[in-house]
């Protein structure tokens, strides 16, 4: 079923837009099934998890952490990701920037949008985008790629619209300033249910896990 639900889903997608495996809680053979099938780009939330997926899988495909990234899991991080797609504070990224530092890395980063600006949920409110995009510019060890957002969760995915919308025009308004250092071409965002309305409102990279791996069950 794996391969089937990968080629439906790349089948589907414009050009230019990149399908991540969402791979939370797959054991490494279903996620090899995913890459075999034609996906380049796996999406970890737990380090200690990626690090036994990227021990089974290595170099087969580009590890992207989409996860909350405690500091004190950023060294891990640093070894394992080519991206890490949920930088939502300066000290989150100037811990990366210092762990890159030693290892002689730079790490492309998202910064992650709040886009329902919901309290407990993680990302920065879209109005300290910029700002905080400005504070990351400067440090020589991380590169800010573009904008991830997760939206609020809720049934109807046209639900989601507003918020993608949003994101976009945030990722579209940062763009046009041309911040040194910043290179905007990421935009991350839309899942299982609500990918097809992200691509609709100018997603480029989506992160799909049920669609491909079927309910999770853990
Ligand atoms: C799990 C997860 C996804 C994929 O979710 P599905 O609804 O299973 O497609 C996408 N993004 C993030 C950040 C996730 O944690």
């Amino acid at each position: 079923m794996i391969r089937e639900n990968v080629e439906r889903i790349l089948g589907e997608l414009p050009p230019g837009v990149e399908l991540m495996a969402a791979a939370k809680s797959q054991p490494p053979e279903r996620i090899l099934e995913a890459i075999e099938a034609g996906v380049r780009t796996i999406g970890e939330n737990y380090v200690q998890e990626a690090e036994a997926h990227f021990a089974a899988i290595g170099a087969k495909a580009k590890w992207h952490f989409i996860g909350r990234l405690q500091t004190n899991k950023a060294k891990k991080a640093v070894g394992i990701f080519d991206m890490i797609e949920t930088v939502d504070s300066i000290d989150l990224a100037r811990e990366i920037d210092k762990r890159c530092r030693a290892s002689g890395k730079t790490m492309p980063v998202l910064v992650e949008i709040n886009s329902g600006e919901e309290e407990q949920k993680a990302g920065v409110q879209p109005a300290d985008a910029e700002t905080l995009i400005r504070e990351i510019a400067p440090l020589p060890n991380v590169k800010v790629r573009g904008l991830m957002t997760m939206g609020p969760f809720e049934g109807d995915p046209e639900n989601s619209r507003p918020y993608f919308r949003m994101t976009r025009q945030v990722f579209e308004q940062i763009k046009r300033r041309a911040i040194p250092g910043v290179d905007m071409t990421v935009l991350s965002m839309g899942m299982t249910n609500s990918y097809r309305v992200a691509l609709e409102e100018g997603a480029n990279m989506i992160r799909i896990g049920t669609k491909i791996f079927g309910p999770r069950t853990g």
